[in-house]
């Protein structure tokens, strides 16, 4: 086995390479961009050696300096994870030359899948079944044309170069051709420096089946059964699954027989996937299915077969690059279970899945066992951003049969909660929740056809929630006024008294919470030990507390309420019964400074940075004059006097970080 690797990755891969590579042993040496110097995987490695600035190509894609970090931290093997330089077959040669082992096929294997066209072509030859089209080197508009219409429309045209779903496009008809085509080649050219093209029939229901071989240096090869990754967006894996539902033994057979040849075909050594889609069967037929290309190094989706076959792929790998032989045959290996995979992403399922940045302000997640893993890279506190992809974590969820694994994972997706970015977990729970999905009735189209049950609009906060996110506030007004009155020395104090005591006011509180466009007051009154709340359903008393564990609990009238709820600011993120409800405090700067009004000083309401200073020392302003302004999750937050008074002290510079309650401006309210 190795002494030591270098992981020539980041994110969660990077540290779940490390994982297997410690647990066995082996030392691992971490290479980063300079923002990812706090990064996890980072943290996990034995060594971590920086090589360069955020963007991608200046670090992650530059082979030459992960090459030297090897050489210097004489590390004996290169992971490559997935992505980045993983399918790049001069990074393999030039690590061989280096006597460095590339942990992964040897060179001109991934030369031989680089292109689809040629793929198809080695392909062909194996004997392994290819979907009608055309993939030669011929490349002139008219011939295309000929070819495309002798496949019959619907027609697809893929980027030969292709990969992530680039170029790809679909000709309905003989008349949208040549546009297509033109459009392919564009961002062909612009995304690979190739304009090379093949075309494919379109198969309208299609799965997409792939199946997971592993080679060894001796010639030996087998395949780790299938995953099922049908459903997608925009071309792009959303859910993937293993076994795949409907497969029978004997089909299973047959289409690892045929990746097995694939690998064999192309002298290939290490873990490998074989992409195939498939057709249902009609009638009698049991359906058929075609080779669409193979990835020459460790998929995302990995972990289901591992969670099927109870084998750890990454160790496989470690001992194949070693040129162990493989640590089963064939015949010993077995499905046992059922394994789902979520991947769950930083983006927007409503805006058409578009990436979402900014930092992780809170994180929790399910509780890993036997039953559900998580392979992530990213801790609360991270930053998610644009230099990289948006993916949080991979949920993986095992048992004993499909229907016990969706539960596990609906039960897991809820609890998987984060603030700070917006992420797919609720449409996540919802697709689990479809009944297409739930049946199996599985197709590459299944997320277009269910749009209206898999997109519907946000949920309004009913009573339930409002008095949820009505206690939050006021147990921190509660505490805040505590607070206030241990620092004054004076436990009598007015401002310090948390009863909704207010000059010119009787006792209660106004909340207004905004929902995108729609806005809800509640009115709290205090009644002692308890609220009486005004909602738009009506008057209920509630009382309740924060638990030990970070949860609120509510007793609204007779019912108990549970619930998450993270304040952030002037923003309250609310998981409640599986959904999460985002709500605002309008005017939060206004309101917070109100109940924070006590002519001592003003503080900031939350951590974030002073962007104007509107002020100077000494002034005489009226109540309401903005006098600093905040910024904070990426929001401005304007902190006002609180009434006519004198601007004693201003603590802070514009460009300087504040920390939440710290004191901006110390102020002289008018006697
Ligand atoms: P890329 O390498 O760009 O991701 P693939 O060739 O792997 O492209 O195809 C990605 C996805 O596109 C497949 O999983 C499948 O959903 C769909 N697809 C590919 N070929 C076809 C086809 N001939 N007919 C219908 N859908 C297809």
């Amino acid at each position: 086995m190795f002494k030591k690797i270098l992981i020539a990755n980041r994110g969660e891969i990077a540290c779940r390479v490390i994982l297997t590579a410690q647990r066995l042993g082996v030392k691992c040496v971490a290479v980063y961009s300079e923002a990812d110097a706090g990064a996890r995987h980072v943290a996990l490695a034995d060594e971590a050696y920086c090589i360069g600035p955020a963007a991608a190509k200046d670090s992650y894609l530059r082979g030459d300096k992960i090459l030297k970090v090897a050489k210097d931290s004489r590390a004996e093997g290169v992971h490559p994870g997935y992505g980045f330089l993983s399918e790049n077959a001069d990074f393999a040669e030039a690590c061989e030359k280096a006597g460095v082992v590339f942990i992964g096929p040897p060179p001109a294997a991934i030369r031989a899948m680089g292109s689809k066209s040629a793929a198809k072509f080695i392909m062909g030859k194996a004997g392994v079944p290819l979907v009608p089209g055309y993939h030669g080197e011929a490349q002139g508009v008219a011939l295309l044309k000929r070819e495309a219409d002798k496949i019959g429309y619907p027609v697809l045209i893929k980027a030969s170069a292709g990969g992530g779903g680039k170029g790809m496009r679909i000709v309905d008809k003989a008349a949208d051709f040549a546009a297509a085509l033109a459009s392919c080649q564009r961002e062909s050219k612009a995304s690979f420096g190739d304009e090379r093209v093949l075309l494919e029939k379109y198969l309208t229901r299609p799965r997409h089946i792939e199946i997971q071989v592993f080679a060894d240096t001796r010639g030996e090869a087998l395949y780790l059964f299938e995953r099922d990754c049908s459903v997608q967006r925009r071309h792009q894996k959303v859910l993937e699954e293993a076994p795949a539902p409907g497969m029978s033994r004997t089909r299973r057979g047959s289409m690892g027989e045929a990746a097995v040849a694939a690998a064999r075909a192309i002298g290939y050594v290490g873990a490998g996937t074989v992409e195939f889609i498939a057709e249902p069967g009609k009638g009698k037929s049991a359906g058929t299915f075609y080779f669409m290309e193979m990835n020459t190094r460790l998929q995302v989706e990995h972990p289901v077969t591992e969670m099927i076959t109870g084998l750890d792929l990454v160790e496989w790998q470690l001992r194949v690059a070693c040129g162990e032989p493989l640590p089963r045959t064939q015949d010993q290996l077995a499905i046992n279970g059922h394994a789902v995979e979520a991947r769950i992403y930083a983006e927007d399922p409503a805006k058409n899945f578009l990436p979402s940045t900014g930092r992780i302000t809170h994180l929790a997640t399910p509780a890993e066992s036997r039953h559900v893993r998580i392979d992530t890279g990213v801790r609360a506190g991270d930053a998610i951003t644009p230099f990289y992809d948006p993916m949080i974590a991979k949920l993986i969820v095992w048992d004993s049969d499909r229907p016990a694994a969706l539960s596990r994972m609906r039960a897991a997706l809820e609890q998987f909660q984060v603030v700070g970015v917006t992420t797919n977990t609720e449409f996540l729970a919802r697709l689990i929740a479809c009944d297409a999905f739930a049946a199996a009735d599985l197709d590459t189209g299944l997320i277009e056809r269910n749009r209206a049950q898999l997109l519907p609009e946000p949920p309004l906060a009913g009573d339930e929630v409002l008095a949820l996110a009505a206690l939050a506030e006021l147990l921190a007004i509660e505490r805040r006024a505590k607070e206030r009155a241990a620092a004054s020395g004076d436990p009598c104090s007015p401002w310090g008294a948390c009863d909704g005591w207010r000059l010119n006011q009787d006792n209660h509180h106004i909340l207004v919470f905004r929902q995108g466009e729609h806005e809800q007051a509640v009115t709290a009154h205090y009644r002692g030990e308890h609220f009486e709340l005004e909602l738009p359903g009506g008057r209920h008393s509630l009382s309740g507390a924060w638990q030990q564990d970070g949860s609120l609990t509510a007793w609204l009238e007779d019912a108990v309420l549970r619930a998450n709820v993270v304040r952030t600011g002037s923003s309250l993120d609310i998981f409640f019964r599986g959904t999460r409800y985002r709500l605002e405090l309008r005017d939060p700067s206004l309101h917070e400074i109100e109940t924070d009004a006590h002519g001592g000083n003003l503080a900031a309401p939350m951590p974030g940075k002073v962007i104007a200073v509107l002020t100077k020392r000494g002034a005489k302003v009226d109540k309401g004059t903005p006098l600093i302004i905040l910024e904070a999750m990426k929001m401005e937050h304007t902190i006002v006097a609180p009434g006519k008074g004198t601007v004693t002290e201003i603590h802070f510079k514009v460009g300087e970080q504040v920390g939440e309650g710290e004191e901006l401006l110390g102020f002289e309210l008018d006697a």
